[in-house]
């Protein structure tokens, strides 16, 4: 199977077949794509790259390696207050292997939909090592993207879903939270709902500690975080600190959000939308992350996913 072949069958074609709600001018087929972004709206753009035994076990699934490859960057996006559009797809292969190939798609394709998002392009190519390469592609009214930079001292500090689990899953291969490292369901709409609300936003994917670490220097502010406000799946709570904790605030692939606002704010939102939300801690004066077990603050390392 050729180049040529390898993307109609494994890629156009299915792209071609499914009718997302969001059109474009030019999707797979020519140079480069081309779709409108609506009037008075700025497009917000990322991209990931995830590189086999270092994102994700060697062993894992292909139908897996597809949805994640989105879902990440689709957090990303959640995490501006975007609106996902489309991605482009970066993939160079060791082999063209069919299976592979058709399972790897399907994860793909699947993430797509349930996001509403389409595949508007992309690049193929042979690579010792498999690498994927996703951008994604997403608009939000003007002057409205929701940055690390703007929490105030007083704000509430909260996060979606729960901590921990896929650093869990990593270390036990196999276990009953295996789902959530293989197949993160990053925050589309809530992100978007938090527009009206939030004053700082970032996604959790290299651990909550250094992840909102990265919100306290962009803002110049530091915070209080009462451990146990930390939504902890049973699993993860039968462990022993600090163990747990290392797992909840060094633990990468949680794609979950964790925001600020303030208390005010945070009343209405929850009155609107009862969303999975938790409120963890507070934004205080100052520099420090503050980790408080039962009223004392204990001393940890926070140690979040680093490359070099
Ligand atoms: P070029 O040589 O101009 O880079 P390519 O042959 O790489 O063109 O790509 C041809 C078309 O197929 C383009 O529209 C490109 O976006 C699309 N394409 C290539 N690889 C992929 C892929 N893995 N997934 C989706 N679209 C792809
Ligand atoms: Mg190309």
């Amino acid at each position: 199977m050729g180049e040529f072949d390898l993307i109609r069958r494994h890629f156009a074609q299915v792209a071609r077949r499914l009718q997302p709600d969001q059109p474009v001018e030019m999707g797979i087929g020519d140079d480069a794509a081309v779709f409108n972004v609506p009037a008075g709206h700025q497009l917000v753009c990322c991209v990931d790259t995830l590189v086999a035994g270092r994102h994700f076990p060697l062993d894992t699934p292909a139908h897996a390696i597809g949805w994640k490859s989105v879902a990440v960057n689709l957090s990303d996006l959640a995490a501006m207050g975007a609106r996902p559009h489309s991605i482009l797809l970066a993939l160079s292969l060791p082999s063209a292997d069919d299976d592979w190939l058709c399972q790897f798609s399907q994860g793909l394709f699947e993430c797509c939909q349930r996001y509403g998002v389409q595949l508007i392009g992309g690049d193929t190519t042979a690579s010792p090592t498999l690498t994927i390469t996703v951008t994604a592609l997403g608009w939000i009214p003007s002057d409205q993207a929701i940055l690390r930079q703007a929490a105030q001292v007083g704000d509430l500090i909260c996060v979606t879903g729960e901590m921990g689990n896929a650093a869990y899953a990593l270390q036990h291969p196999g276990s009953a939270l295996q789902a959530t490292l293989d197949y993160p369901h990053p925050q589309v709409s809530l992100g978007q709902q938090l527009r009206d609300y939030a004053s700082s936003m970032i996604d959790i994917s290299d651990g909550l500690g250094q992840d909102l670490g990265h919100i306290l220097s962009a803002s110049n502010v530091g915070a209080v975080i009462d451990l146990a406000k930390i939504p902890t799946h049973p699993l993860l709570q039968a462990l022993p600190n600090p163990g747990k904790w290392h797992y909840q605030l060094n633990g990468g692939d949680d794609y979950q959000l964790c925001f600020t606002l303030s208390p005010d704010k945070f009343n209405t939102f929850m009155q609107r939308y009862a969303p999975p939300v938790s409120v963890i801690g507070e934004i205080v004066d100052g520099q420090d992350l503050i980790l408080l077990d039962r009223d004392q603050s204990v001393p940890f390392n926070i140690q979040g996913w680093q490359h070099f």
